[in-house]
This record gives C-alpha cells, structure tokens and sequence, in this order.
C-alpha cells in the first residue's frame, strides 16, 4: 500500500499554477521524478508550510526553463501542504505541521508520517544525490541555510547559497534532518514570502544544484562561511498575556515593537527585550537542544523589564502573535568555529 501520490513526467499546468490554485490539480502531497543525465537525483520539497510560496514559485521558474529539454540531473519534487497553500496557511486546524512528521520525529504515527517515511525510503532507492528544503520565515531574518550534521558535503551544499548558515538538532522531525541520514541535506530560509529577491536567489540556488556533479569532501574556506549553533528555542509560557502594543492593559509581558531588528545580530548581556508587570518568575521559557529548561542562563527580569544575561545572537524573532503562540518567540545561537 502506498501512502504518497507520485507522479513521473511533468504537467504542463504545474507551469502556471499557483500556490493557491495548486490544490485543485494536486488536491493531496505530491511526489514527481523527472528523469536526468545524472541518474541520482536532486530531491527539492516545497509547501511543507502553506504560507511559505517562495520555494514553490523557484521550483516553478526552474521548471519554466527546464522543460523540454535534457536534464544535467534527475530531479524528484514534492508538492507539501497544499490545502493549506489554497488558504495561505501554516497548516490546517486538523492537520500535523509538515515539518514536523519525517522520520525521526517525536509524534504519534499517521497517515503523515507513513508518507514521509515512504518519501525518504522512495529516494534512498533511487540514490538521491542531494536534498533541498524551502522555507520563508515570518521575522525579519536574512537568507540562509540549516543543516542538522556538521559534515563537508553539507556545508559545501549550504555555503553555496550563502555565507550564512545554521546548524540545528531540534527540533526533531523536520525534512533535512530525515535526509541527512541519507544525504547532503540544507534547509533553505529565504526572508519573508512576497519577494521576487527571495524566490530567484532560490531558483539560481536549485539550477546550480542541478548542474554540480558532485559535492566536494572538503573543508569550506573558514572565511567564506559563518556557521552558527541554535543552542535555544524560546517560548513564551502558556498562562502568559503578551502583546506588543502599549495600549494592551491586559498584557503581562510587553514586548518591545523593534524585537525583529536584533535578528542575526550579537546582542550584549542588559539588552532589554519587554516590559513585565507584576511578575517575579520569567514569562518565558528556553530549551536547549536536549529540552533542557536553560531560561536562566540566557534571562533575567531586572527593574521590571526582561533582559539578556550573556551575549547570544537571536533569530526567528516575529511579531507575529500567531506563529509566536504557535510555534516560538525565537531561536538563540552561539558561533561555531569548525
Ligand atoms: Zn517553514
């Protein structure tokens, strides 16, 4: 029995399709194969999220320029959440996160998970060369690239998007974590969706990928990349009421309107993130990699704000309420020398 949909030549319609219309030809999660000179393929996953497009608009470009002709490569696609897509949404109410289901993941099985686990072993056994997974994110971020294995071919494949990149072990589940068991795998961020800088920086990306014939097994040249360690994810607590308008009489926790500037960018210990209001214990709540609770190590409520207690590096922070709720405040990194 099988649990994905696959599809191996390319329909036309896929060509002028939207993220939004997509749905009402590829209703359920795609797989597609489309055959190359290399017979190892490219394996590029797109709408995992469905309000993330950009990764789905620089598949389609390539595959605009692609077709009819022959491919350098064979390149395996799949179309994620697509019903979600059509609403311009994370994910459905009743469904799992789809980054969050591949192998390797701490939830329950389902139906989601046996398709995932079908995916990987489906391109286990077509010797899948390298694999690709686009995101947008909804803070104000820089692009980069996330691996989970710190490993020549990975950061050969990552650097070649850019300078910037990202090595993370949790959370657990997520597409480039199930593929680095395999091969070298990146997570791409590509800013915030609606920008054509975001979906040809990713279309260069994927055509360039097409056409290398292999990943080098050496080290990348420590001055054309940084390589940064999430070392906590940060959630605001459950019980806590928190806003980023001033006018919020309710709130709790205020924070500060300008949260998304810090961004990449080393803040020193006092930084002071929001304003608290009658709270003695922290608002919030890290986790290293481990799910180890380490909020003191990184915060303090001094003189009514909430501050930074040692120099760290922030990303994912958002001002919006929902993927706050949802997913999390942010990530905090620490520099990797390699
Ligand atoms: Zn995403």
């Amino acid at each position: 029995m099988s649990f994905v949909k696959q599809i191996d030549y390319l329909p036309k319609e896929l060509l002028t399709a939207t993220p939004q219309s997509l749905h009402s030809l590829f209703p359920e999660p795609t797989l597609f194969h489309l055959t190359g000179k290399h017979e190892e393929p490219l394996f590029v996953s797109v709408l995992l999220h469905g309000n993330e497009p950009t990764g789905f608009l620089a598949l389609q470009k390539l595959l605009i320029k692609i077709q009819d002709t022959e491919l350098p490569r064979s390149l395996s696609f799949f179309l994620g959440n697509t019903q979600a897509a059509n609403q311009s949404l994370r994910r459905l109410d009743d469904q799992p996160d789809y980054n969050r289901i591949w192998p390797g993941t701490e939830y329950i099985e389902t139906k989601e998970s046996r398709m995932t686990k079908e995916i990987v072993e489906t391109m286990q056994q077509r010797n899948i060369f390298a694999s690709i997974d686009i995101h947008n994110n909804t803070g104000l971020n820089p692009h980069y690239a996330c691996i989970n294995k710190l490993d020549n071919q990975f950061l050969q494949l990552a650097s070649l998007f850019g300078r910037l990149v990202v090595y993370f072990t949790r959370p657990k589940g997520v597409q480039s974590g199930a593929f680095a068991e395999i091969c070298p795998a990146v997570t791409l961020e590509c800013g915030k969706p609606g920008h054509q800088h975001g979906v040809d920086h990713a279309f260069e990306y994927l055509n360039s990928c097409l056409h290398i014939s292999q990943l080098l097994d050496q080290p990348v040249p420590p001055h054309d990349i940084d390589v940064y360690h999430t070392v906590a994810q940060v959630t605001v607590n459950q019980d806590i009421n928190f806003s980023f308008e001033d006018e919020d009489a309710d709130a709790d926790l205020l924070l500060d309107k300008e949260l998304e500037r810090m961004n990449f960018t080393e803040i020193p210990a006092g930084t002071q993130l929001a304003n608290v209001f009658d709270m003695t214990a922290l608002p919030i709540t890290a986790k290293d990699e481990t799910g180890k609770i380490v909020t003191d190590n990184f915060f303090s409520i001094i003189d009514n704000t909430l501050q930074i207690n040692k120099t760290t590096m922030p990303s994912m922070l958002t001002l919006d309420e929902k993927v706050i709720k949802q997913d999390c405040l942010c990530y905090l990194m620490e520099r990797l020398e390699l």
